[in-house]
């Protein structure tokens, strides 16, 4: 239906950090299918694992228990400050399932009739009408009103702003059910939560039984160099979201839930495809291989290293770059106001250079390549990277 603006390129393999197109031509992938490829493409223990899953069995419903399911619900258990796990097939829907959770848990713990939601400005969360309408960018929503209310925004990192939006809204009363944020802004334009501020949205929610709910969809299973977003920030939410690492590139969501703040119960939610065997085979590869092969230290070290390379590109060409934000290997390198640069524009010009690059909006050009990324390839990246902007500035 064209909902997507095409670059032109055809893809036709891809192995590790690279990609070919169909004329053989290979590309450094910076991209990792935004943030989804951790182990990088076509990696051989997954595509093993998931060739022994196919030949036994791939989908059954949740009609019936299934072994892969309870295997990755317990990983995820285990190595995170969450009980349960509900299993979907994207971020949206997992953020769907947390907004239930939240207006349930905010009219049985706090007596809400019309529960609202407060979430932060330029955020992120998804592309259905629920997500959308917890999503704080006016370009995403436009056309498509009426959005779902009992959404309610404040500016993210910004206490006052905060405390503001908390104060008026609950001052005859219980309204607020849940705070649902992410711990670094990814397509808002890698924005870093700030440790205070988010001590004090902990302190806030926990004080009024509001809950705290993360959406770790892009930070989640490993990307900011730890493996949950929440470890950085140094406060556990009651729920968190995941989806886009977890599968290794397949397609899988889940919502993970402290024991306490489940309020969900049998008949309240469910999914067709949520937690098949062969999605779940994909998590519990993917998050073994992470163990094994240390690449939670390894993305911090690598993200390390991508940093010190975009601090020198930004001395390199000064009028045009402002800072570079980020952690582990969630990269943004941002473009001044006043250079004629867009984001849009050197990820354009950059695939000439045969490398893969993201935008962020407008003024950020965001770098997500897959957890096993090595030493060289990251000098290939920065090498490729200079060599656009000499070119096009
Ligand atoms: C990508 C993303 C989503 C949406 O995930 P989909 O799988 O595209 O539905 C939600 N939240 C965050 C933070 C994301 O980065």
């Amino acid at each position: 239906m064209e909902t997507y603006q095409r670059l032109p390129l055809k893809v036709i393999k891809g192995n590790g950090c690279w990609i070919w197109d169909e004329k053989g031509k290979k590309y450094l992938d910076a991209i990792a299918g935004i943030a989804t490829c951790s182990l990088g493409h076509s990696d051989r223990k997954l595509r093993k694992a998931l060739i022994h899953q196919l030949k036994k069995i791939q989908h059954v419903s949740n009609l019936y228990q299934i072994p892969e399911q309870e295997a990755l619900a317990e990983w995820l258990t285990k190595n995170s400050c969450a009980d349960k796990v509900f299993f979907c097939n994207s971020g949206a829907e997992a953020n769907e399932a947390a907004i239930k959770l939240a207006r349930k848990h905010g009219r049985l713990k706090r007596g809400i009739e019309k529960p609202i939601i407060l979430c932060a400005k330029s955020s992120f969360h998804g592309r259905t009408l629920a997500a959308l309408s917890a999503t704080g960018q006016l370009k995403y929503q436009k056309g498509f009103e009426p959005l779902l209310e009992g959404f309610e925004f404040f500016n993210f990192n910004d206490a006052k702003s905060f405390k503001n939006r908390f104060d008026s809204l609950e001052k005859n009363g219980p309204r607020i059910a849940a705070v649902l944020i992410e711990p670094v802004q990814g397509e808002g334009g890698i924005h870093l939560g700030n440790k205070d501020f988010f001590k004090l949205l902990n302190e806030i929610c926990k004080k009024n039984q509001i809950l705290l709910i993360f959406d770790e969809v892009q930070t989640g299973m490993g990307r900011t160099g730890h493996w949950w977003g929440y470890e950085y920030l140094n406060v556990e939410p009651d729920a968190f979201t995941i989806a886009k690492g977890l599968g290794g590139g397949h397609a899988i969501g889940a919502l993970l839930v402290k024991e306490m703040a489940n309020v969900l119960g049998k008949g309240d939610h469910a999914s067709t495809f949520g937690g098949n065997p062969f999605a779940c085979k994909a998590g519990i590869t993917v998050a073994k291989e992470i163990e094994k092969r240390d690449l939670i230290q390894k993305s911090k070290l690598k993200g390390q290293q991508i940093e010190q390379s975009l601090n020198e590109i930004i001395n390199l060409f000064p009028d045009h770059f402002r800072e570079t934000r980020g952690i582990g290997l969630m990269r943004g390198l941002v473009i001044k106001d006043n250079s004629k640069l867009t984001a849009q524009l050197v990820v354009k010009e950059a695939l000439k250079e045969r490398l893969l690059v993201i935008s962020a909006g407008e003024k950020v050009i965001r770098m997500v390549p897959p957890l096993t990324i090595n030493d060289r390839e990251i000098r290939l990246l920065i090498k490729k990277l200079k060599k656009t902007l000499q070119r096009i500035t």
